[in-house]
Formats: structure tokens, C-alpha cells, sequence
């Protein structure tokens, strides 16, 4: 075949704004007009969780404010550095929980696959910064481990790519990956945990969706959203194409000192799912990851709201405040 007139590959729109992500926080800053607020950042010499955010998510921050609920979800802060007692590195389990390379199998029915760990934005409170992901990943050892033991154990009938964000992957490795998970018959479920169409919605894009919408097993896609202010009209779009490929969309929240432990910003951000057709799924309680003890809000504190919440939502707008315990059977509610 004669290739030589071929036009070259387009790179893919969502690549290329992927490697335009801001990860300087004094540009950061600066495209924000805080460049006041540089002596509150972390140290640039601490190098081990490093910011990373898409310029669409930034975007959606405002101007000015030094505590806007986005900003604060991504800005590396001095306050990470202080060490709190319980907030450990490996805060829920996962390097007890290993089934296999890339497999975590904590629960029954389900299993979830590191498929990268890579994301598109790197999120301060993320109970997963210290987890050792180039070597973890299933993508690391081709797939085979990790698909070995989903094949191998038939009470498993729903398989979850996490991360990572697995829409981290190209679509093409996403399809490889799905081949090898579509031969194993007794897999009916196949879940997304994924921030992406949130944070880059550009990644849900035609060559995805043609993928996604051929699959034969049942899809469900979660996205991570905590702010109705995340969820602007590309977002929506987004969550709109992925239930016309077919998949049921969930959110999952993580509850947040100073960005949603507020039940106005709750209620609106139940609102602003559902207008996109998403339902709220769970409400974190944060995992006590070294790190992030500035964001923990309290339980007592935690129960209210959700309280509040049952008593202006439908039920269905209400989500499920939860903890994840290491070594217990499923997220415990609160
Ligand atoms: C959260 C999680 C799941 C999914 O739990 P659901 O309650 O089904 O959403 C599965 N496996 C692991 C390891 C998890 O951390
Ligand atoms: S996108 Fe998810 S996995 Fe990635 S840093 Fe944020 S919370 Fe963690």
C-alpha cells in the first residue's frame, strides 16, 4: 500500500489540549490574577504530586478569588505539608487489596483495574497521590495479569477501569483492552470511574463514542464532580452523548471543607447533574491520605447536610454519604 500521500494522523483535539494543561502554579495564578497569593503555594522543590490541570477547567474559576471552590480542589498548598495524625499514605487498603498486577478485589462481583495512572487533573484530596502507579498498572504488563483473574474467578460479573483515569488511555488502547475483557463471558458490567468527561469533555469525543456505543456488555459511566460549578454546557454535552452511547451515568463526590460542605452548593450540584441527565451516587467522606487533612470535614457535620439535603431533594437527588474502610465488604455509610 502506498502511504506517502497520506495525510498525517490528526492528533486527536483532546491530546493536544491534554498537553496544554496548566502544571506551573505561579501561571496558575497569574491567568487568575492571584499572583499575591504565591507565598501560600507548596514548596516548588516538593516534585511528588505536582499540579496538573486542563486550561477548560481553569476557565471555569473565577477571577480574583483565592477560594474559589475549583482553584482549591487542584492549587498545591504549603498546608499539605503538615503532618496530622491518621492520615497515613496507603489510607484505604489498596496495597492489601492487590489481586493481581493492576487488580484491586475488594468486593464481591466486582472488580476494579488501575488501567493508568495517569489524570487529567490532579486533585489534592486524591486518597490515591502516593499510590505507586507506573508500576501498578495493568497497561504496565500488557493487559495479561489482570485479565488472567478476571477470567479465572466467575463470581466477578462487573469490571471497573479506574486509575488513574482510564479515558487517560488512548481510545485505541481502550478498545485492546476491551477485546481481551469482552472473550470472558461471565463479565456482564463494564464500569468507568472516570473525571475526565468533567474536567476535559473534549475526551468524550466521536471516535470514543463509537467504541463505547458497540460494546456488548451493560456500560455505566461514574464522572467525579463536587462543585455545580464544574458542570458547565461541554460537560453537560458530554454526559448527554455517553447515555445516547448507551451507559447509565452516576456521580461520586468527595465532601470537601471550604468547596461544597455547604448544602446550597449540594443541592445545586444534585440539580445541575441531573438537568445533564446524571444521578448522584455517593458522597465521600475523604480517605485520610497524607496531605489532604485540611479538606476533612466532620461527620457529625457531614450527617447534616446530607440531612438537609433529604429535606428539599427528591430522594433520587440525594446521594449516599459513604466511607471507604480498609479491609471492610463494600463503602460503609456514615
Ligand atoms: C469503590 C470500589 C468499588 C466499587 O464499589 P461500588 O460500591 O460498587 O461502587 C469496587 N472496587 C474497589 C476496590 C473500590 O474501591
Ligand atoms: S481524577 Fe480521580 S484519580 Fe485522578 S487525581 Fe483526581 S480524584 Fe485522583
Amino acid at each position: 500500500m502506498i502511504t506517502a500521500n497520506r495525510a498525517p494522523a490528526q492528533p486527536r483535539r483532546w491530546q493536544q489540549l491534554w498537553r496544554e494543561a496548566v502544571t506551573d502554579p505561579l501561571e496558575l495564578l497569574g491567568l487568575l490574577d492571584l499572583t499575591d497569593r504565591a507565598g501560600e503555594l507548596l514548596p516548588a522543590s516538593d516534585t511528588g504530586f505536582p499540579l496538573r490541570v486542563p486550561r477548560g477547567f481553569v476557565a471555569r474559576m473565577r477571577r480574583g478569588d483565592a477560594r474559589d471552590p475549583l482553584l482549591l480542589q487542584v492549587l498545591p498548598l504549603a498546608a499539605e505539608l503538615g503532618e496530622v495524625p491518621g492520615f497515613t499514605r496507603d489510607a484505604v487498603g489498596d496495597l492489601a487489596a492487590r489481586a493481581a498486577h493492576g487488580v484491586l478485589h475488594k468486593y464481591r462481583g466486582r472488580a476494579l483495574l488501575l488501567a493508568t495512572g495517569s489524570c487529567a487533573v490532579h486533585c489534592r484530596y486524591c486518597f490515591r497521590r502516593h499510590f505507586p502507579y507506573a508500576a501498578e498498572t495493568a497497561a504496565a504488563n500488557g493487559w495479561r495479569d489482570a485479565v488472567t483473574h478476571l477470567a479465572a474467578d466467575r463470581s466477578i460479573d462487573e469490571v471497573i477501569l479506574s486509575g488513574g483515569d482510564p479515558l487517560s488511555l488512548a481510545t485505541h488502547k481502550l478498545a485492546e483492552l476491551g477485546e481481551a475483557i469482552g472473550a470472558i463471558a461471565h463479565l456482564k458490567r463494564l464500569r468507568l470511574h472516570t473525571r475526565l468527561p468533567v474536567v476535559l469533555p473534549e475526551r468524550v469525543d466521536a471516535e470514543f463514542l463509537d467504541w463505547f456505543g458497540a460494546l456488548p456488555q451493560q456500560r455505566v459511566v461514574v464522572i467525579h464532580a463536587n462543585h455545580p460549578r464544574e458542570i458547565d454546557a461541554a460537560v453537560g454535552a458530554a454526559c448527554r452523548a455517553l447515555q445516547a452511547a448507551g451507559a447509565t451515568v452516576l456521580n461520586q463526590a468527595v465532601l470537601l471543607h471550604g468547596i461544597n460542605d455547604d448544602a446550597d452548593v449540594l443541592a445545586e450540584l444534585s440539580e445541575r447533574l441531573f438537568a445533564a441527565g446524571v444521578l448522584p451516587y455517593y458522597l465521600h467522606q475523604l480517605d485520610r491520605v497524607a496531605g489532604a487533612a485540611h479538606f476533612e470535614v466532620d461527620d457529625a457535620r457531614a450527617l447534616a447536610l446530607v440531612d438537609a439535603l433529604r429535606d428539599r431533594l427528591p430522594g433520587y437527588l440525594v446521594p449516599r454519604l459513604v466511607r471507604e474502610i480498609a479491609g471492610a465488604p463494600s463503602k460503609r455509610p456514615v
